[in-house]
Formats: structure tokens, sequence, C-alpha cells
């Protein structure tokens, strides 16, 4: 009896229970054994089919609130029908170019976001994915300033390529695949204290999260932002900051790096950039710091990197986001959402021991690392979906979409709410 309310039957051209049992034994095979089990414990032991907005319907019909979207990259909800209908029309005209001309889209987007971003970011590099980004932002910040060295902080996420992985702050991700890139250490996060014992003169760059996304909504002090912003500039390195989940709206701003008016030199974006249709990635620079991409081009590409799908998706993605007010929106629907948790929170202090966020972006950190798994089970079972950082199992984390309706943000509380209680019942008994 898994889902919101009763199953809608079978969607068309759904297949049927025979053939998704089939399908997912032939996924334990061919695409993870371990993932199938997670699944199916979680009762998910079905196929997602489709869903509008925040809503997700699976293979029987069953609707869910999708406060996941994937890790935050659903913004706008799925299929928002300004970037459908923008990759659409792409798709009849321009799709993968022959990267022997510029195409429009390209150009349309990277001047839309040297429009929003902050600072003087004028040059992007588009790229497929987050780690991607933060690959190339590396690359670059190695060869703006002819030195080796990064800063980055314990329990960051910035994706699992080498590049990436180097710079990600978690054992567990890192350790089996070692040696990594030399060069980096790792300080605790939100100390500029730290940061400035051991910046010098051969560090090339600061890489951070404005917020840490998959350590659990970490929010750092006011001042720590800035402050790494002076580091740097005393020591000739780099800041680059690593909006790809803080980014684009999420927070209520357009970077989380707004919050503090702190303009890195290098910036990276990627999950909300694509809409939820398209894979994209980019990072930005200043014009002095990409002078060496710029210079030559070809030290630094991708095939796909730029593509005219994934550009126009990106396009109307911006516009979305500012003629929609989803900015706004993104504040006011976190405010509803976060005054809920709190309340639950209140209720239940056996369960959960804060609750942080900013516009969209929510935490909540609870008690004891079992409490987590009992919850999400029991939420997905009464058609909620959401789930822990990746890095840090005892925080839950809520990355709705902006256009949520307060409808379904009282319902995910109720259901959550529900949820808690029951925890809390299992949590006395132990
Ligand atoms: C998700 C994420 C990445 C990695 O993005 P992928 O597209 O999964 O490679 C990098 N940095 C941050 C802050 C992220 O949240």
């Amino acid at each position: 009896m898994a889902g919101m309310g009763p199953a809608q039957g079978r969607p068309p051209g759904a297949p049927d229970r025979a053939e998704v049992e089939r399908l997912l034994e032939s996924f334990g095979r061919h695409i993870s054994s371990s993932l199938l089990r997670l699944y199916r414990f979680m009762g998910l032991d079905t196929l997602e089919w489709d869903g509008e907005g925040a809503i997700c319907r699976d293979a029987e019909g069953r609707e869910y609130l999708d406060f996941v979207g994937a890790n935050g990259t659903l913004f706008l909800g799925r299929r928002h029908p300004r970037v459908t209908a923008a990759v659409r029309e792409q798709l009849d005209r321009l799709t993968i170019s022959s990267r022997l001309f510029a195409h429009e889209p390209q150009i349309r987007l990277a001047e839309k976001l040297a429009e929003i971003a902050p600072g003087d970011l004028q040059y992007t590099f588009f790229c497929n994915s987050g780690a991607e980004a933060v690959e190339g932002a590396l690359k670059l910040a190695r060869a703006a300033t002819g030195r080796t060295e990064i800063i980055s902080t314990q329990g960051a996420f910035h994706g699992k390529t080498f590049g990436a992985l180097s710079a990600t702050g978690r054992e567990l991700y890192r350790k089996p695949f070692e040696p990594l890139l030399p060069g980096f250490v790792h300080v605790p996060y939100g100390d500029a204290d730290a940061v400035e014992a051991v910046i010098s003169d051969r560090t090339a760059a600061v890489i951070v999260e404005p917020i840490q996304g998959e350590n659990g909504v970490i929010i750092p002090p006011d001042d720590y932002l800035p402050r790494l912003r002076q580091l740097c500039d005393r020591h000739g390195a780099l800041l680059i900051i690593d909006e790809v989940q803080a980014g684009l709206g999420r927070t209520g701003r357009w970077f989380g790096c707004n919050h503090t008016d702190t303009a890195p030199d290098i910036m990276t974006m990627a999950k909300i950039l694509g809409g939820g249709v398209m894979p994209i990635g980019a990072f930005m620079a200043r014009p002095e710091v990409f002078e060496p991409m710029d210079e030559n081009p070809y030290i630094h590409s991708s095939t796909f990197g730029g593509n005219a799908l994934a550009c126009a998706a990106g396009y109307a993605v911006l516009q979305a986001i500012e003629e929609e007010g989803l900015l706004e929106q993104a504040r006011v629907k976190g405010e509803r959402l976060m005054a809920g948790l709190r309340q639950i929170a209140a209720q239940f202090p056996q369960v959960i021991r804060e609750v942080r966020g900013r516009g969209l972006m929510i935490g909540m950190e609870l008690t004891r690392e079992g409490l987590g798994g009992v919850i999400i089970a029991d939420i997905v079972q009464n058609g909620l979906l959401a789930i822990h950082s990746l890095n840090n199992d005892r925080v839950m984390r809520f990355l709705p979409p902006a256009v949520v309706t307060e409808d379904q943000i009282d319902r995910a509380l109720e259901i959550f709410g529900a949820a808690v209680e029951r925890a809390a019942a299992v949590a006395e008994e132990v």
C-alpha cells in the first residue's frame, strides 16, 4: 500500500506487474544488486514512471510527493512546460552541433549567466555534470596561478571523478581509489581560521560549497565566505565556489554566495541548470582567470559540453526562474516548510535535534543515525520521497521544487510528522 492515496491504476503504456518484476530482477543482474535490495527495502519495488511538478508516479499508478528531486536538480519540478517546449523546439533544429560554428543556444545561455553571476564572472565553459564542472575549475585554477595546492573542506561533496574526488571530503568514497591527486588539504568547514593556518603563496585555490549540501545542509557563519575572499586575495590564491547544489535559486537567491555578497574567481554549477530535462554543467571565471583557456580553447574541451539541446534547456530554466518569480517562491515556501518541520521538531526532541536551511535547501538533524532508515521507509510508504544526505546519515534532507504548492507542503508535513511520531515510539522502546 505504498504511495499517496489510492492507486490510480496502471498508467497507460506501463508494463504489467510480471514485466515490472522481470525488469527489476534484470536491474539487479545488470545495474546493481545492492541498489535493488535498497529500493525493495524502502518499499519501492516497482519502476518510477512519470510525473509533473512535485508529483512522481510509479508504474502501478501510485503518487508520491518528490522532496528529493535528484538531490535538488528538480527545482523547476518535473517536465516544466517552458523547458520541455524549449527542448522540443530545439530538437527539431540543431541538437549536437558540428562544433565548427558558434551556435545560438550556447551564446544566449552564457550571456544570461554572465548577467546573473556575482562579480566579474564573464566567461563560461559548458560541460555535462557537476563533477566535470569541478574538474574544469580545478584545472583552470592550476593553469591560471601556476600553483598546485588546493584547500578543500572536511565533509565537502564536489563529485566523484578523480579531481573532484580529491576535493571531496569523505573517506568512504576516497579510500578505494587512492592515490588521488596530490596537493589537496582538507580543513574543517565554516572555520576561516583553519584556512588561514594553511593558505600560502603555494595555494592555487580554496574550493568550498556556500552551504555544504551532502554533508547535511551545513550553513557557515556569515563572515566565512567574505573572510575566505580576503585570505585568497592576500595570498594570490583563487576562490572557487561550488554552486552545483545551492546555486540557481535553491536558497532563494540566484547563488548561495549572494547571501553574504561574496564573488568567487571561479564558480561551478550543474543540477538545476538542466531543469530536470537535460544534463548540463558549467564553470564560470573572471576574464583574467579564464585567460589560459581563452588563449588555447583546446587545452580543455568536451564533445557534448555546450550542446544546443542542453543549452536551450538551461536558457529556458533561467527565464522560468526569473519570469515566474521562483527565487521568491523558494523563500516563501521554504519558510512554510521549515516552520512546519520546526513544529514537529519541538514536539519530538527525542527524534529531531535541529532543523536548518535556507530557501528550499533544508536539513533536519536526527538524534541518532538509525532513525533515518525507519523514517524514510515510513514516509515512502505514505507517499513522500525524502532522503538523508550522502555524507551524513543523520541528516534528512528536503529539496522540493519551487513549484510545490502550499497544500503539497502541508501534506508532506502531515506524512513526515506521523512518521516521526511512530519513530519516537520505536526510539522509546530501545
Ligand atoms: C551533486 C554535487 C556535485 C557533483 O555533481 P554530479 O553532477 O553528480 O557530478 C558537485 N558538487 C556539489 C556541491 C554537489 O552537490
